[in-house]
Parts: C-alpha cells; structure tokens; sequence
C-alpha cells in the first residue's frame, strides 16, 4: 500500500510531444474530495470519529441544513396540499404546516431505516431530484384523514 500524498490529486494538465506530434494529454488525478473519500475508507474509526466530534461541536449546522433540506423538497413537490378535495383554501394554508407524506404509506420504516433526521430529508430529497414519484405534499387534515382511510399502520388518532 502506498500512501496518499495531497498534492498527487489535484487535476493537472501535463503537455506532451513526441517527435514533433504536438498532443496534449490530460492526466487527470485524484481531487480533493476524492482523497478524502479514500482516506476515510482507509481510516473508517477515525473518520468516524472526526465526524461525530464535528456534529457534536456544530450542532445548528444539521439543524440548518435539515430545514434548508425541508424547504427545498416542499418546493420541488409545489408548496401546495395535493389533495384535490382539500377543505383548506390554498391561499390560507400556511407552508410551514405542509408535511411529507409516502404515497404508499411505510413512511415510519424509511424514517427508521435513515437512523437521523437530516439522512431522512438528504434521503428523500435524492429520491426526489432522481424523479421519484413516492412522495407528496399533504396538508395535516388531509394526512390525517388518508391515514384513516387508508388504514395505514400505527396511523389511528389516538381519540377515535
Ligand atoms: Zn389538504
């Protein structure tokens, strides 16, 4: 095993001639995410650790980012409740009321699969950025009332 050396990955174009060919080569080496990528498959303990010891020391970052995450995927799904029945007139609904329903319901065990919030939303928004059509936006009365209908696990409120 050789060890990385840094400045081995950074792109770099090296101009090449023979007898009077002038073609250029491009040697394309390792960039710097890539490194990193390598050295945390090399140093998984480590990296692991260094990973935590950062969430640990910026906990507003996730937190940031989950909502900026959120924001973004009740964007992309149209801002709006897609039921076509909804009650709630769409200019009254407030945006921030919106949430995330699974088309086809398991939503508890995708968001048990993620371990984290902010795997849950990166989660999701990959899925939707790929064309994913397992997602819609509901606003709460018509979650609820889906979730009724629908017999969906784990989903009864509580009062009935
Ligand atoms: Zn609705």
């Amino acid at each position: 095993m050789t060890e990385f050396r840094k400045d081995e990955y950074k792109k770099v174009q090296i101009p090449f001639g023979f007898n009077g060919c002038e073609q250029q080569e491009t040697k394309i080496l390792k960039t710097s995410t890539e490194y990193l990528r390598d050295w945390r498959k090399k140093h998984p303990i480590k990296a692991r650790r260094y990973g935590r010891n950062y969430r640990r020391n910026h906990p507003d970052r996730r937190r940031h980012l989950n909502r900026e995450h959120r924001k973004e995927i009740i964007l992309l799904l149209g801002s709006r409740c897609w039921n076509p029945d909804c009650p709630i007139p769409s200019k009254k609904l407030n945006l921030i009321t919106l949430q995330i329903d699974h088309v086809n319901g398991e939503g508890n065990k995708e968001r048990r699969e993620a371990n984290s919030t902010y795997g849950y939303y990166t989660r999701i928004l990959k899925k939707i950025r790929s064309g994913s059509r397992d997602y819609q936006l509901l606003c709460p009365y018509c979650n609820w009332l889906k979730r009724y209908e629908k017999k969906e696990p784990n989903c009864y409120p509580k009062v009935m």
